[in-house]
């Protein structure tokens, strides 16, 4: 049963700040509610303070800078992000993403930037999000900050931030010409078992970058370093045995878990059948962009 609290209905990031700093462990902030209100129902958390950051202005919307990356707001809906037409155009991997998280009553209401804290580790954004090098603001009363989206994420259900500050804004660069992305997951829960993203770029049949970020799997989601430097800087045509390799590092580096989604070595094979056909949709996704 969900116990009394109060309902806290700031009108700035500065204000919710404020609330969170003047009531400590009592409070915390509600956007979506579709975790935290869920975990409060069955008793496992309970905060005498809610702040409501779905009313505070500017933190929830989607825009494109000059530069073209994308400025979320931390309080967007799922549902915005799937259907908004300048992420499904300059951002398709992210709009398809979106489109296939949870569903569509979840996706209404619960926001990227509820996912992104919540950190819990089988989730979507966080691995897709990691290939663009996407960044995150944190906010505080008199303060903020700009962090890579992989450092947000410290162990399961547990970020960086710090008690009174905020997630504003996500930032997502755009790729670089002649680059794709591609997220695959596979589960039969309700959330994925594991998700891996891919952006890859070509320059004279070469692979000029790739990058690798596996989610899920782990107690965070990761990029893999190791694995994306076999991939880099080959012939696209020799990539196939390099992709074998790659998942084998991917797979161990994910730090794989047991649980009700699965063994560690059924996880780390999935790890590199995703990232195999990841990679090959992006390598595909490229080509296909040239012919139009
Ligand atoms: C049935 C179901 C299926 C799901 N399936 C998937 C799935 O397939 N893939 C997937 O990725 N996710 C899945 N999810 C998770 C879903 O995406 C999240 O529930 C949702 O995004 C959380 O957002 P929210 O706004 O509701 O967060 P809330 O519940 O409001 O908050 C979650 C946590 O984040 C904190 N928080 C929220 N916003 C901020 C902020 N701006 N700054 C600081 N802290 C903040 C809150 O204090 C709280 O601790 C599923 C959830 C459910 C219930």
């Amino acid at each position: 049963m969900l116990r009394p609290f109060e309902l806290c209905e700031p009108a700035s990031v500065a204000e919710a700040s404020e609330l969170l700093l003047r009531h400590g462990e009592a409070a915390r902030i509600y956007a979506g509610g579709t975790e935290l209100i869920l975990a409060m129902k069955e008793g496992l958390i309970h905060y005498d303070y809610l702040v409501n950051v779905k009313t505070v202005p500017g933190l929830a919307g989607v825009r494109l800078d000059a530069d073209g990356s994308l400025r979320i707001g931390a309080a967007t809906p799922h549902r915005v992000l799937e259907r908004d037409p300048s992420v499904s155009e300059r951002f398709p991997a992210i709009a398809r993403m979106e489109a296939d998280v949870a569903n569509v009553r979840v996706r209404e209401v619960g926001t990227l930037g509820g996912n992104l804290c919540f950190a819990e580790p089988h989730a979507d954004p966080g691995a897709l999000l990691q290939v663009f090098d996407a960044t995150v603001r944190l906010e505080r009363k008199g303060g903020a900050r700009t962090i890579p989206l992989e450092r947000l994420f410290v162990g399961p259900f547990e970020t960086c931030l710090e008690g009174d500050e905020l997630l504003t804004e996500i930032v997502v660069p755009p790729l670089a010409p002649r680059s794709a992305a591609v997220y695959l997951k596979f589960g039969f829960l309700e959330r994925p078992s594991v998700g891996v993203g891919v952006a890859v770029t070509l320059a004279d049949g070469h692979v000029a970058d790739a990058r690798i970020a596996v989610g899920s799997v782990g107690p965070v989601p990761r990029r893999m370093r190791d694995a994306e430097a076999r991939l880099q800087d080959r012939p696209v045509a020799d990539s196939e045995a390099a992709l074998a390799e790659a998942g084998r590092i991917a797979a161990r580096a994910s730090d794989a878990i047991t649980d009700l989604h699965g063994s560690a070595e059924y996880k780390e094979h999935l790890v590199g059948v995703l990232l195999r056909r990841a990679f090959q949709a992006a390598l595909a996704a490229v080509a296909g962009s040239e012919r139009r």
